[in-house]
């Protein structure tokens, strides 16, 4: 049984309905509450009557970050402060924090979304979970915190950082949960190893982890190290943190909690809707918030939507797993790659760690893309070599996967820096 039958089993039809009649409201809250949506669909010639069905979606604005940027801190806010009882903010990933504010039922309906992920994944009230994302602005800590409050678990909020100690309290307490990034998680998998304590003997069983792409190839690695099953959470600031896509027990693309937010995929370059099922960038409607619902917010992040019955039992519609941002897509020799496709690769390669960075610089106008990964320690034993030998390998697999040519630099065991959150893969070292 789901967390939430009546939403996560509901029927299309009637889910459909429930989601226009939220449209419709959440459009008319905005134009009566908020100037820079009240302009907008002024501009536009739009009203909540005018959607009539959820295909008229389309006759709304697009939301940008910019938008969000340019009403820093709290211009688009529906609600006056008093109302107002927390303010998230991004980690700033790719510039300056976007705010995220909330009133007592957004975050009533936020803790609701992150219950039913960590149910679906299979999370009940005698788990000890371990909280090791980032407790404070960011929303992954507290989000993750008050969902598995809600469900009764014990929590151990550990914030991020301190490895050594995550590794201690994990097996003192006898954790049962993991939340994090994955990249943070490989860390503490490493770590542990390296104290001649690897995790796989102790109780822990299930990873919930999100908030930066990765790919299958990484989940099975950090399955293997930790003797865990691991999932993946979806989520934006911008949107009210983590809970808006999940993985249930199929591990087969994300169920969107679609009674709050409303998924569309469009074209990133003419903003049309794709055929059903296509890639492209996938664009989100909050039709349930009260502080700063956004209409149409274009997420940058790229994945594609299925309608279909799934094991679990759940009819929420589901997308894939997000390959990256678009900020993040890099144009190489004319071929667009993600980091993440790099990342799949690489996990064929046993001579390597899982630990890489893609270095973007410029010669004579053309950029130039150089991977940094690590070797393990007997290939860098190995000599020049050995290294030259690997490289070479590494090298021919990406030409013969993806098409394109990559130069390599295997680096020294341990001389990446380890991610305590969001892992950076891609490092722009053009002149700006
Ligand atoms: P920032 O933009 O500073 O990273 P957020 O914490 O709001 O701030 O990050 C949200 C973004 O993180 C999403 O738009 C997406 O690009 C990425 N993200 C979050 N969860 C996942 C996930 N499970 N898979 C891939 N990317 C994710
Ligand atoms: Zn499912």
């Amino acid at each position: 049984m789901p967390w939430n039958e009546k939403f996560e089993c509901m029927p299309f039809a009637e889910m459909q309905k429930f989601q226009l009649a939220k449209l419709k409201e959440t459009v008319d809250w905005l134009s009566e509450r908020v100037p820079f949506y009240r302009k907008k669909l002024g501009e536009m010639g739009v009203a909540a009557d005018d959607i009539k069905s959820l295909e008229d979606i389309v006759k709304l604005p697009l939301t940008v970050k910019i938008d969000l940027r340019d009403n820093y801190p709290f211009g688009l806010c529906a609600v006056p402060m008093k109302e107002v009882v927390r303010v998230h903010a991004s980690s700033g990933t790719t510039g300056k924090p976007i705010t995220g504010p909330y009133t007592v039922e957004d975050l009533d309906q936020w803790t609701e979304c992150v219950a039913r992920v960590l149910w679906a994944a299979g999370i009940r009230e005698d788990d000890i979970v371990q909280n090791a994302y980032g407790i404070g602005l960011f929303t992954g800590g507290l989000g993750l915190h008050q969902g598995a409050s809600r469900i009764g678990c014990t929590v151990v909020p550990t914030s991020s950082g301190m490895t050594e100690r995550q590794i201690l309290l994990m097996k003192d307490f006898g954790s049962t949960a993991l939340f994090c990034t994955p990249s943070y998680a490989l860390t503490i998998a490493e770590r542990a190893e390296e104290l001649g304590t690897p995790l796989t003997g102790l109780p822990l069983r299930v990873g919930v982890f999100g908030a930066e792409p990765w790919t299958n190839a990484m989940r099975n690695e950090i399955e293997q190290r930790m003797g865990i099953s691991a999932v993946d959470i979806y989520g934006l600031t911008e949107l009210g943190g983590p809970g808006m896509a999940y993985e249930c027990e199929a591990k087969d693309g994300l169920h969107i909690n679609e009674d709050h937010f409303l998924a569309e995929i469009i074209d990133p370059v003419t903003l049309e809707p794709v055929a059903p099922g296509e890639r492209g960038e996938l664009v989100l409607t909050a039709i349930q918030r009260r502080a700063m619902p956004l209409l149409r917010y274009r997420t940058k992040d790229i994945t594609s939507l299925r309608r279909e019955k799934c094991s679990c039992g759940s009819t929420l519609i589901k997308m894939d797993r997000i390959t990256g941002r678009s900020d993040d897509m890099l144009i190489i020799n004319g071929v667009n790659v993600f980091p993440s496709q790099i990342e799949s690769l690489l996990t064929d390669i046993r001579e390597v760690e899982l630990q890489y960075a893609l270095v973007v610089g410029k010669k004579k106008h053309l950029d130039q893309v150089k991977l940094k990964v690590e070797a393990k320690q007997e290939i860098y034993d190995g000599g020049p070599q050995k290294i030259g030998e690997v490289e070479k390998k590494i090298a021919n697999h990406i030409q013969g996967m993806l098409g394109i040519h990559v130069q390599i630099e295997l680096t020294a065991p341990k001389s990446m820096t380890r991610s305590e959150g969001k892992a950076v893969r891609v490092i722009d070292e053009r002149p700006k």
